[in-house]
């Protein structure tokens, strides 16, 4: 199911309708009909709101390379390179979650792409592990236990305060209907997220981007816990190993990894708009 739909649905669902209510203001500065009625020009389409998240920042440096490369650091980078590429053409609008080397907790990056209603959340890292001959790529999306366990803490009643779902305010609504909304619009989220990370492997592969076996993965991280907003983890490549660290500084590989996700976002939302078509 397509969000925009969810959304209505849901909105449906809890009672709420977006048409109940009139706006008198809206009609009283219409100019008087003329004779000749010109073709209304079709409005361009909204720009998506993309929030990206690079990774880390402040007194957390992050992964750490074998030359002593910092995580926040090229990170940051390529988010300001995709930060680029997705406002050529004006499809989009782009807000970063740290907008520069400052520490900004996990919950409080999920917030601000809540507050701000992101139609997208990509949150981009680099990796480290143990053995140096491990490199590639990698996307993560969140668990379905995780997912599960996001849905209870986030229906429960003392989690509820200022809690949005989908346009509604869970505060509002019985405990049943609040669990069921979040579940709904969790698990919407969560093929979302996991056709969106699909999209990025494929994007990658063809792209000439290495990857790790077994690309997409799922795990628990606290960035992809928005009940609303698809969201995936990108690891773009490990400090731990010494060809992985050299390519993520080069700017010439920065800009590709930043064209082959701008790719992905592209493809994304395409393919949204062709689903609610069929
Ligand atoms: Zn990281």
């Amino acid at each position: 199911m397509a969000a925009p739909y969810r959304r209505n649905v849901i909105a449906g669902l809890a009672g709420l309708t977006a048409f109940g209510l009139g706006m008198p203001g809206a009609w009283a500065n219409q100019p008087a009909k003329k004779s000749i009625a010109k073709p209304t020009p079709t409005p361009p389409p909204k720009p998506k709101l993309v929030f990206l998240d690079p990774g880390h920042g402040g007194r957390d440096p992050g992964a750490l390379g074998v030359r002593g490369t910092q995580e926040k650091v090229v990170v940051m980078a390529i988010a300001r390179e995709l930060q680029r590429e997705l406002l050529v053409g004006g499809r989009y609008r782009v807000l970063l979650t740290r907008a520069s080397d400052s520490f900004v907790a996990l919950r409080e990056r999920v917030a601000r792409a809540q507050a701000a209603k992101a139609d997208l959340f990509l949150s981009l890292h680099a990796d480290a592990h143990p053995d140096s001959d491990v490199r590639g790529a990698s996307v993560y999306t969140l668990s379905e236990d995780a997912s599960d366990r996001e849905a209870a803490a986030l229906a429960a009643r003392e989690n509820r305060a200022d809690a949005m779902v989908s346009g509604v305010r869970l505060a509002d609504q019985p405990d049943n209907v609040a669990r069921t909304l979040v579940a709904m619009s969790q698990r919407g989220t969560v093929n979302d997220s996991r056709r969106l990370a699909d999209t990025i492997v494929r994007t990658f592969a063809s792209s000439g981007v290495r990857l790790l076996p077994r690309t997409h993965r799922q795990a628990g991280f606290a960035v992809l816990t928005s009940p609303d907003i698809p969201a995936a983890l990108v690891e773009l490549g490990y400090l731990s190993n010494s060809q992985d660290e050299k390519l993520l500084t080069v700017r010439q590989h920065q800009i590709a990894l930043a064209r082959a996700l701008r790719a992905s976002v592209d493809a994304h939302f395409g393919a949204g708009i062709a689903t609610r078509k069929a």
